[in-house]
């Protein structure tokens, strides 16, 4: 099969398209004819090395895809060749205490599919290869493109935002990235729950975007101050909630952003780990800090409810050929995108 490969960490000229085996499955797994998959930040980390992580070499990215069932092992017993599917990407034991009691990510065996995963083995391939409990039954209404851009974002802005900082109706949340993959999930959860995003973005066209997925309140970070708008926006209160993954760069105005008792929710640092805090602030405001990885499969099927539903909308901002994966990771890097880039094979 064709598939996008590296063997060395670096730009992307190590992406290479090329023949490599089809993957085989074991009993309890599931092949799957990938008729979409989409591009995430974690294809670049791994991409380029990522200090403490090990990533199996040749590597095939791709931690979300959808399509055809088209072979099934000996023991599974309820997806059949021609289930139309989606990936859930999360991989653990399932039998340890933590899996037991729905809280996958703790499970000392977990794994991104596509990205901890390997050799081979992601999703940016004509062919790839789960586990029958990692495939979902496709969102009804959805193209296969749209289908194959969205579980690793919903999944993970869900846990954030529900699981973790439990939103209510009336909260204020200021969402960086609102145009990117996370950020424009994170804007379309915040409505359903009744809560008021402060949508963060880069340019114009972006800001009337996240305007377009239901923001009310918009800031151009290049044109604005996001602080003094944040105060604005919040009578000088501040927002109850902080949705980060940016790291460095606004770490600080994430901070400043917070109200009193306020929670600021991370699971990314595309701009660099180091978040410097004033934890007199911390204290005396009494904020509170929250780590969020990934989500579980019931985060990402009570997500797709929604959008079984029409309320979240998945939003494709490019598709590309498989071998173009480079120029998808490219503008990626670039922050040339609003919503996902979808990667479909030829075949
Ligand atoms: P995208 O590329 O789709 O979006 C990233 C957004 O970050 C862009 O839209 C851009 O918005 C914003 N951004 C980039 N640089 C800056 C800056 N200097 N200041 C303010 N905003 C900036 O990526 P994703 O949404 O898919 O992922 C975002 C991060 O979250 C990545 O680091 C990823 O690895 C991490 N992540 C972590 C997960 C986990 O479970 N731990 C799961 C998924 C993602 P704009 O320039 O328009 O303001």
């Amino acid at each position: 099969m064709k598939a996008v490969v590296f063997e060395e960490h670096g730009g992307v000229d190590v992406l290479q398209y090329k023949e490599v085996a089809e993957p085989k499955i074991g009993p309890n797994d599931v092949l799957i004819k990938v008729r979409a998959a989409s591009c995430n930040y974690n294809d670049i980390w791994a991409r380029r090395g990522m200090p403490g992580m090990r990533v199996s070499m040749p590597h095939i990215s791709g931690s979300d895809a959808a399509g055809e069932v088209v072979e099934v092992g000996s023991e599974v017993a309820d997806i059949k060749s021609g289930d139309e599917v989606i990936i859930y990407p999360g991989l653990s034991c399932r039998t340890c205490q933590f899996c037991a009691n729905g809280q996958d990510t703790f499970c000392r065996q977990y794994k991104i599919w596509g990205f901890q995963t390997g050799p081979l083995d992601g999703g940016h391939a004509e062919f790839a290869k789960v586990p029958a409990f990692n495939v979902i039954p496709k969102p009804k209404g959805l193209g296969w493109e749209e289908a194959g851009s969205l579980a690793l974002v919903l999944l993970t802005s869900w846990r954030m935002l529900v699981g973790r900082a439990r939103i209510r109706a009336g909260d204020l949340v200021l969402v960086w990235g609102a145009a990117g993959g996370l950020g424009s999930m994170a804007v379309q959860i915040c409505r359903i729950f009744g809560a008021q995003p402060i949508a963060v973005a880069s340019s114009d066209e972006k800001v009337e975007f996240c305007r377009r997925l239901g923001a009310e309140h918009l800031i151009n970070r290049k044109k604005q101050d996001v602080l003094e708008r944040v105060r604005e926006i919040t009578g000088r209160r501040g927002v109850d909630v902080v949705f980060e993954h940016v790291g460095n760069a606004t770490w600080e105005q994430s901070v400043a952003s917070l109200k009193w008792g306020g929670t600021l929710v991370t699971c990314g640092a595309t701009t660099g780990f180091e978040a410097p805090t004033d934890l007199r602030l911390l204290w005396n405001k009494q904020m509170n800090f929250l780590g969020s990885h990934m989500g579980n499969k019931t985060d990402l099927l009570e997500g797709l409810r929604w959008v079984e539903s029409g309320h979240i909308k998945p939003v494709v901002s490019h598709t590309f050929p498989l071998q173009e994966a480079g120029t998808a990771q490219t503008m990626m890097e670039n922050n040339e995108v609003m919503g996902k880039m979808v990667l479909v094979p030829e075949s």
